[in-house]
């Protein structure tokens, strides 16, 4: 069962495990996880490295896996670039994204709805169209001071699984396995950026957080856009 392999501490975990035996946890809980779900299995792909190395990972599973991509009008040339090369490469990557008019800069009015609308409408159509019952997500604990209470297994909507594979893996390990698997990565980490997102609210930023940099000057710096927190069911909406 899926749900044996989940551990209760990631934070010890993380530290516990080394590089090899954190490969073999993520490809294990993949692996399980589409025994169980089958092609309602579908991974999150947002082109950062997190994603990359889940994609990989994913694709080794199985190359039949699917997944989506959500973008925004507000994504940086690069990463349209690199969305451009990868659908190009995986047919069975979908993207979905919301065209719908908002206020002028709302991204700086209010940067919660503005991620409501164009982050959290659309990957909710994903879920729903996609008929998606376990989504994969390269969420790793220790991102940032929002990112230390999630699990390697979660059903935070009732009937939709959350997995969360790389969950207790550096940022350094990460990077690891990018250069040892010779994975593409986008071409924004060469600038400085160490997570990347909509460009009015993504900035080069140091320090241990590598999240600090998203949201910089609002209430919402270094935080979330919402769709790990956020109910993603139409039902429960
Ligand atoms: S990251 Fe910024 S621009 Fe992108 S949807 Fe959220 S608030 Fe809007």
């Amino acid at each position: 069962m899926l749900k044996d392999l989940v551990a209760e501490d990631v934070a010890e975990l993380a530290k516990q495990l080394n590089f090899a035996q954190k490969v073999k946890r993520s490809l294990e809980l993949i692996e399980q996880a589409y025994v169980e779900y089958g092609d309602g299995l579908v991974v999150a792909n947002s082109l950062g490295k997190d994603s990359s190395a889940v994609w990989h990972l994913a694709k080794r599973v199985s190359p039949k896996i699917r997944g989506f991509i959500i973008t925004t009008r507000f994504k940086p040339p690069e990463t349209k670039q690199v969305m451009a090369e990868e659908v190009s490469r995986y047919p069975e990557l979908r993207v979905f994204r919301n065209d719908e008019e908002i206020p002028d800069k709302l991204y700086a009015t209010d940067p919660d709805r503005c991620c409501e609308i164009l982050k959290v409408k659309p990957i909710r159509q994903a879920i729903k169209e996609m008929e998606v019952s376990c989504w994969v997500t390269g969420l790793r604990c220790t991102e940032g001071r929002t990112r230390t209470d999630f699990k390697e297994i979660e059903e935070r909507d009732i009937g939709l699984i959350k997995l969360n594979p790389i969950l207790i893996w550096y940022e350094r390990e990460v990077w690891q396995y990018l250069a040892l698997n010779r994975v593409h990565v986008n071409p924004l980490y060469g600038k400085g950026y160490r997570s990347l997102g909509c460009w009015p609210c993504t900035k080069i930023a140091q320090g241990a957080d590598e999240r600090a940099g998203r949201w910089i000057g609002t209430s919402k710096c270094g935080g979330e856009c919402g769709i790990h927190t956020k109910p993603l069911l139409d039902y429960q909406i």
